[in-house]
């Protein structure tokens, strides 16, 4: 069973379009059955009804035709009930409806289960059998369990087609929106350039060509290279292996041969198909069928097949590498985007990035926050090798990626986005003002930084010191631990920059999502793991040795701040704060003579909210990392675009945990900032502002749009608003107030179109 039901999805999931996938689903599946009809009807938004999109056994003309409400028929009873139909007298039962369009009346028995995607109901999948019987148990089973798979690769083909435009009956449809994870904020509209990453088959975008017989010649002359390294390779190896084993290579050339694989690429190009694509095409083509028989020889060939192909694309991506065209508004796209691909394109042409893999720690989310490029990471849903070309809106803050805009959402995007530019374009005579209330109340808004580039962002917006400088960045992007002198320049560049503004240093927080390449943490829950502090206090020397960096760094300027990351009790905190005295004691042994730097604790664990008093009474100052402390009071990962829409910093929970951690840290007469990426959203601004955060920390892109804003209010408007949502039981009752608040007051320019929506 288990095997078969292996072998359909795989099939499946190799087909070209919806259309043919929903043709081997029905095939494949009566097959299986033994049944004699097999359908599969899918729910059009637009109508909301079902319609008949493919069947085996049915009259095929009622395909596109055949459809029913809801509330008709037991196609619509399976759909609206959510649960598998099982009848033994399909025709007795009330809802029954007959179609004559698809000469239904000769099957008796009837087993419906629904396709449901992500809650979303998205068709049924019928089998029908002459004769009356009652499917048993495990056809009913095997019929749920495929539906369950195939609901996967449906709304993956569905998505396929979308963003051509195409709904699932062909028809015109516009915006489609994929959901994926904050990777740097900003609103761009842009054009995809897929950037595949070298020899990748599977991502190879489809591409029309018209100039047909220069296709031609690449890939022959990609086919010749190919043909020359396997004689040579033959030749190398002439030594080694006997003549028989060598027949391998000439199998080789033989797949290359016209009449064989060479010579099916070559038709498909001949229909206007770009070379790469058609190899992908034939490729898929060979390797499903060898992977799909029985036998474990052939199943080995299809191996053979993918070297092969591997090695033509190496070739033609060579010969294309010149050929690759940034237009001027690129949105860079990507399976793993890499500094380099970003690195590639020309400057001032670059507008976003979306990447499959990835996620908000990923070098090149860090990097694109750093230069300000709005970025998505791990849109796991968007089929993006099928996005080359078409226009994209790129919702950084949101996460979101809509391809097919509709006219409307593209004005607004582009307004939106032209807002940030002259807003940072605007920032000189807002960068020299201060963060204000209109009634007088101040708050000083600082940044996060990692990279070197931050700082020149930082200091162009006017930051008035460092919330969070994320050490492990430096540390992310070298080859090996760096040394105490190599640790000491890149800190001590940090707090010139600054000075004598603070600068607040976190010490190394690896694990979770943070991996260091020369030291990997292999976990089965990593954010439940070793992490931040519980890493360092288990490598005292890492911790000594970073401590004593930033000691000495801090020579002569005195600007330095300490900050603790995933402290979750009083244990650690005493612990790490020993090792710092140790670290100053020895610095100080040395000759050099440093201040003890102020010390503070991260607020981020569900525990330390509970014991802010506790953690406050030893240290000088607290600061609240929202990001983490969202995921963990929620139990949701931060990473994972599945539960994205469950992250949300506005949940009553989270203002209510923040609330107590300003209270307890006040009382303890400990200032108090935030660091999470809650600070750079405005409206949440107005409510930490509310809520007597001494300090907010955010990004340098954030950073003129809460100052704008803040300046704006009163602290009596935003106390009182913080008091109404502070009764509110819902994240998205909270934020649905912010905005209209924010609306009322006629401050809402800076609010996302996609939020009201
Ligand atoms: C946080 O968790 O809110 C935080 C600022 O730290 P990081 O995002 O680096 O985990
Ligand atoms: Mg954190």
């Amino acid at each position: 069973m288990l095997g078969t039901l292996r072998k359909i999805v795989q099939e499946v999931n190799a087909a070209k379009d919806l259309k043919a996938a929903l043709g081997i689903i029905v095939l494949r599946v009566r097959e299986a059955m033994a049944s004699q009809v097999c359908s599969v009807y899918l729910l059009d938004p637009e109508s909301g009804r079902f319609v008949l999109m493919a069947t085996e056994g049915l009259n095929k003309k009622a395909i596109g035709k055949v459809s029913m409400a809801p509330n008709e028929g037991l196609v619509g009873l399976v759909g609206t009930r959510e649960e598998p139909l099982n009848l033994e007298h399909a025709s007795e039962h009330p809802r029954y409806r007959y179609f004559a369009e698809t000469g239904e009346e000769r099957y008796a028995s009837f087993l419906g289960a629904p396709i449901i995607h992500h809650r979303r109901v998205m068709g049924v999948l019928v089998i029908q059998q002459k004769e009356q019987r009652l499917f048993d148990e495990g056809e009913e089973a095997f019929l749920v369990t495929m539906s369950a798979q195939l609901a996967g690769v449906i709304a993956h083909a569905e998505a396929t087609g979308s963003i051509r435009g195409l709904g699932r009956q062909g028809k015109g449809i516009q915006e489609t929106r994929f959901i994926g994870i904050p990777g740097a904020p900003g609103a761009a509209v842009g054009t995809a350039v897929v950037v595949l990453p070298p020899a990748d088959l599977d991502v190879v975008p489809d591409k029309s060509i018209t100039n047909i017989p220069a296709e031609l010649e690449l890939f022959e002359a990609a086919l010749e290279a190919v043909r020359a390294d396997m004689r040579a390779l033959s030749e190398k190896l002439a030594t080694q292996m006997r003549k028989e084993e060598r027949a391998l290579f000439d199998v080789y050339l033989m797949m290359l041969d016209d009449s064989a694989l060479g010579g099916e690429v070559s038709k498909v190009i001949r229909t206007g198909q770009w070379a790469q694509g058609a190899l992908r095409q034939v490729v898929a083509d060979h390797v499903g069928r060898f992977e799909m028989m029985d036998d474990a020889y052939l199943r080995e060939r299809a191996s053979d097949v993918k070297d092969i192909g591997r090695r033509l694309l190496g070739y033609l991506q060579q010969a294309r590498q010149q050929t690759l065209t940034y237009p001027d508004n690129t949105i860079l796209v990507s399976e793993e985007l890499s500094p380099a691909m970003l690195g590639e394109v020309p400057e001032g042409k670059l507008m976003g990035m979306v990447s499959v893999l990835g996620s908000s720690n990923s070098h090149v989310a860090i990097l694109a926050r750093a230069m300000g490029i709005p970025t998505v990471m791990g849109a796991v849903d968007l089929p993006y090798s099928k996005v080359d070309g078409i226009e994209l809106i790129i919702d950084g803050t949101r996460g979101e990626i809509i391809t097919n805009p509709a006219k409307v959402l593209r004005e607004q995007y582009l307004v939106l986005a032209e807002q940030e530019r002259q807003l940072s374009e605007g920032l000189d005579i807002l960068r020299e003002l201060p963060c204000e209330t209109t009634d007088g109340l101040r708050i000083p808004l600082w940044v996060n930084t990692g990279l070197l580039a931050d700082v020149v962002r930082a200091q162009e917006r006017g930051a008035e010191g460092v919330g969070l400088y994320r050490t492990e960045v430096p540390f992310m992007i070298k080859e090996r631990f760096p040394s105490e002198k190599e640790q000491m320049a890149i800190y001590r560049e940090q707090l010139q920059a600054f000075h004598p503004l603070p600068v607040t240093m976190r010490s190394l927080d690896i694990g979770g999502d943070k991996s260091l390449p020369y030291f990997p943490i292999k976990e089965e829950n990593p954010f439940l793991g070793w992490r931040g502090i519980r890493v360092t206090l288990d490598h005292p020397e890492i911790f000594l040795l970073q401590t004593r960096a930033m000691l000495k760094a801090s020579a002569g300027l005195n600007n330095l701040r300490i900050l603790l990351p995933m402290i979750s009790g009083t244990r650690e905190l005493e612990e790490a704060l020993h090792l710092i005295h140790r670290a100053w004691g020895e610095v100080r042994d040395e000759g050099t003579d440093v201040e003890m730097p102020p010390v503070g604790v991260m607020i981020e664990v569900p525990a330390a909210v509970y014991l802010t008093r506790e953690l406050a009474r030893q240290v000088d100052f607290i600061s609240v990392g929202s990001n983490d402390l969202t995921q963990y009071l929620l139990a949701v990962d931060r990473n994972n675009p599945r539960v994205a829409d469950l992250y949300d910093y506005l949940h009553p929970a989270v203002l209510e945990a923040l609330q107590r951690v300003v209270r307890e840290a006040h009382e303890e007469g400990k200032p108090v900032s935030i660091c999470g990426e809650m600070a750079g959203d405005p409206g949440a601004a107005m409510l930490l502002l509310a809520m007597g955060f001494d300090s907010l920390s955010m990004n340098a892109t954030n950073l003129p749009k809460v100052k704008w804003m803040l300046r704006q209010i009163s602290s009596v408007t935003a106390r009182e608003l913080l008091a109404k949502v502070m009764v509110m039981d819902s994240p998205q009752v909270i934020r649905a107030t912010l905005q209209l608040t924010l609306r009322n007051l006629g401050l809402d320019r800076m609010v996302n179109p996609s939020a009201a929506l």
